[in-house]
């Protein structure tokens, strides 16, 4: 039988919440044994050209990707877009007008911190933020780890940064409808991300994807980080049944943040109709 590539279609740059710069992700990659890699952003395409050009030097196939935020039913659910074109300029805009409303949350928790005691967390957040444009609630965990309000990322989300905390300001992101449309304007495949995160009964995710797959949605991640054995297998016969592709990711953020390393999952289960059947 045919070996199956190491996929890896899901990791973050300094372009959005991860530690390495696209260039050193791409080189961590293949020091990984990742053989075909795509890098998706939150909200932001602007690593990927750096990216890319470092993977050909390198030998390693990438793939242009995006993570992009939306809101369904009143919570976020984030959304992978595979294959976009970045040049497209309905995705831009619509990344773009993402983004600026991270830079207005991002100014809200800051206040909300400082009622709580804590000031000068906007400047202390942006201290961590390598694109101007793209600030989001892990540099402001790295600020509050730095200042040793948490002792590490994973407790400043449980302290401050999720809903019902001082700090967690929510927030209106893409609609679902408009989320996949600047996905598709780019040619992307749209995959739902980490589906076992969110906070959904089984009849809730059923609905969500039932919509999902009316907008245009076509894929679902099995394999992740985020995900335990029992749901690799749970997530998997929802893809099945429901008919969408499967996808692989590792959702690295950078070393000693990311419990996964780049490239370092199961396979897919070969039953699976995996999302890059055509590439
Ligand atoms: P944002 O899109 O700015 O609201 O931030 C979402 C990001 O925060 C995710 O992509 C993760 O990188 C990070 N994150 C969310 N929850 C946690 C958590 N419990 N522990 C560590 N990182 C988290
Ligand atoms: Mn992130
Ligand atoms: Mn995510
Ligand atoms: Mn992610």
């Amino acid at each position: 039988m045919q070996r199956t590539p190491n996929y890896d279609l899901h990791c973050h740059s300094n372009a959005s919440d991860g530690l390495l710069a696209p260039a050193e992700l791409v080189r961590r990659a293949v020091g990984s044994g990742v053989e075909i890699l795509a890098l998706t952003d939150h909200d932001e395409i602007c690593g990927l050209a750096e990216a890319r050009a470092e993977a050909g030097k390198l030998g390693l196939r990438f793939i242009d990707g995006v993570e992009v935020s939306i809101s369904w039913g009143g919570i976020t659910i984030h959304v992978v877009g595979l294959n976009i074109d970045p040049n497209n300029s309905r995705l831009q805009q619509g990344l773009q007008s993402i983004r600026q409303g991270r830079t207005e949350r991002a100014k809200k928790m800051a206040q909300d911190l400082e009622r709580v005691g804590i000031p000068g967390s906007l400047e202390g957040a942006y201290a961590y933020v390598e694109n101007p444009n793209l600030v989001g609630r892990t540099h402001f965990a790295r600020f509050l780890v730095e200042k040793r309000y948490v002792s590490d990322v994973k407790s400043a989300f449980q302290h401050y940064l999720v809903s019902g905390k001082p700090g967690y300001v929510p927030h209106q992101w893409a609609t679902l409808e408009d989320g996949l449309s600047y996905i598709k304007a780019g040619g992307g495949i749209p995959v739902v991300a980490h589906p076992g995160r969110y906070k959904l009964t089984r009849t809730e995710m059923r609905k969500f994807l039932g919509e999902f797959k009316e907008a245009g949605g076509a894929g679902i991640e099995v394999i992740t980080s985020s995900h335990t054995p029992e749901q690799y297998l749970e997530y998997a016969i929802l893809a099945k049944e429901c008919g969408f592709l499967a996808s692989r990711g590792s959702d690295f953020h950078g070393p000693g943040e990311s419990r996964v390393d780049l490239g370092r999952l199961p396979n897919l289960a070969a039953e699976l109709k995996p999302v890059w059947h055509d590439w």
